[in-house]
């Protein structure tokens, strides 16, 4: 009913990105020619007549009732699914509710799931604390880019695999290729959280990725207005290959029907996810944020262009402060990342990074509390830039220790940078940093001194001059 193929407008593989963000999935409205997918705001949809009623519920093509589908959030799942090269997407409530339904459309009680250590912290809690209560064990994975430490986590149980490619705060990437064969070679798939990077930057299914799991609260929908989620299906794991491990899909199925592989080939996972587990627990999306959400997708190459290019300046120019100990992003040269980042995200390393201040806490709390333009914010993607201290917020449940593995410091801090003109984020951070008490400043002769005073920009008018500089650069 929602493949990616259908639809006038729908894209071939040769049309580029910005073509397919904003034309493919959209029909002209048969009713009154809408250009844009109207808000299909509607609880249900009537029945012409007996026969068509149960064919609704047969799996005919059309709609019966939001929760099983709707024309606007149809629209934007086939858009999502053509931006990520897959065969189909299912819309969701949250990014939160993608990452559930994702792993119930692959686990069941006494599998075990295993995952990078570095992800998001509520994806972290859903498996400690949620998925555990159902039975699934998880482990977790620190050096995520050993294919070793990945086999040797990994049980006779093992079902699925689930990074992040941009993992948050730190930007420490994760080599997608590697963990997707090291699951490939255990019978399961890869799922990757790919909400830091969109598809503009990184499309995981490109790399080995089976599943892709979005919150497109953050920039898919962009404009910081609405949550949702999404799920897309390569359409690619063999999971007639390795029928006896994933046997929901493969076993005929409840009610004596034949399999799911055998009646959607490889549709199998997300028919099965969406028919068996999205439509039944319920995290139905609004049509109302679907409708959002498609305008969010129409300029998604624009922002994230634009979001990763100011990202770097304003990364380089605070490795360039002698108040900041180090700065976490993949697209300075000085990161332990940038070969990955090279190799994964050559259009851009993204718009989230964090920073460490050597004045510590109380460092972070001056800055996090002097700035403003930045706003003091959880969120992330959004048009305004924002500021966050994961150590007292998003990772305060985290023990010491596992934020000190994690580099969580108490000095950290995490911005997401927004569309603003940088010059003015500059200045704001720049007076921020200057409100740093006396006493946790660097002592005198900690610092190696800036080799010339343009390194360390000091006030509105250097702030010009270093983007001016770098301008040239770029020009020349
Ligand atoms: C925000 C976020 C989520 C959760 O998404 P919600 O829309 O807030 O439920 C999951 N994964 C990542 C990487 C996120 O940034």
């Amino acid at each position: 009913m929602t493949s990616a193929g259908d639809g006038i407008q729908a894209s071939g593989p040769e049309q580029g990105f910005a073509t397919r963000q904003v034309h493919a999935g959209q029909e002209i409205d048969p009713a009154h020619g809408a250009r844009i997918t109207p808000l299909y705001l509607s609880a249900g949809f009537a029945f012409d007549d007996f026969d068509e009623a149960a064919d609704r519920f047969n799996g005919g093509a059309g709609f019966s009732y939001t929760r099983l589908g709707n024309p606007t959030t149809a629209a934007v799942e086939r858009k999502l699914a053509a931006l990520e090269g897959g065969i189909d997407a299912i819309a969701v409530s949250s990014g939160q509710a993608a990452v559930s339904v994702a792993l119930l459309g692959v686990l069941k009680a006494g599998d075990h799931l295993l995952s990078a250590r570095n992800i998001y912290e509520g994806s972290r809690g859903l498996f400690r604390d949620v998925l555990s209560r159902m039975g699934i064990a998880v482990d977790f994975v620190d050096e995520h880019n050993d294919p070793d430490a990945w086999r040797r986590l990994t049980l006779p149980t093992t079902r699925a695999y689930f990074v992040e490619s941009i993992p948050n705060p730190r930007n420490d990437l994760v080599d997608l290729r590697l963990v997707a064969d090291v699951a490939h070679e255990h019978g399961v798939p890869l799922l990757v959280d790919n909400t830091f990077a969109t598809p503009y930057l990184v499309r995981p299914i490109e790399h080995g990725a089976d599943v892709v799991v979005h919150s497109t609260s953050k920039f898919l929908a962009g404009h910081g207005n609405s949550l949702g989620g999404v799920i897309i299906d390569s359409g690619r794991f063999p999971w007639a290959r390795y029928a006896e491990l994933h046997p929901h899909l493969t076993q005929p199925a409840s009610g004596g029907d034949a399999s799911f592989v055998d009646r959607f080939g490889p549709a199998a996972y997300s028919r099965f996810t969406r028919d068996v587990i999205a439509s039944r627990l319920g995290p139905t999306v609004s049509p109302f944020n679907a409708f959002l959400l498609q305008q969010g997708l129409e300029t998604l190459s624009l922002r994230i262009a634009r979001h990763s290019e100011s990202a770097l300046e304003i990364a380089e120019w605070l490795e360039q402060r002698p108040e900041v100990e180090s700065v976490d992003y993949s697209g300075l040269a000085s990161s332990p990342y940038r070969a990955l980042s090279e190799r994964y995200l050559p259009r851009g390393a993204g718009s989230v990074f964090s920073f460490t201040l050597r004045g510590g806490e109380a460092a972070a709390r001056a800055v996090h509390d002097s700035v403003g333009l930045f706003t003091r914010m959880t969120h992330l993607g959004d048009v305004r830039s924002l500021v966050l201290h994961p150590g007292t917020t998003s990772h305060a449940h985290a023990t010491a220790a596992e934020k000190e593995a994690a580099g969580i410091l108490p000095g950290l801090l995490r911005v997401s940078i927004g569309l603003e003109d940088v010059p003015d984020l500059l200045a704001d951070l720049d007076q921020a940093l200057a409100r740093i008490p006396v006493e946790t400043r660097p002592a005198s002769g900690r610092i190696a001194p800036p080799s010339s005073p343009e390194d360390s920009p000091r006030d509105a008018h250097r702030i010009h001059e270093h983007i001016l500089r770098r301008a040239a650069v770029s020009i020349a």
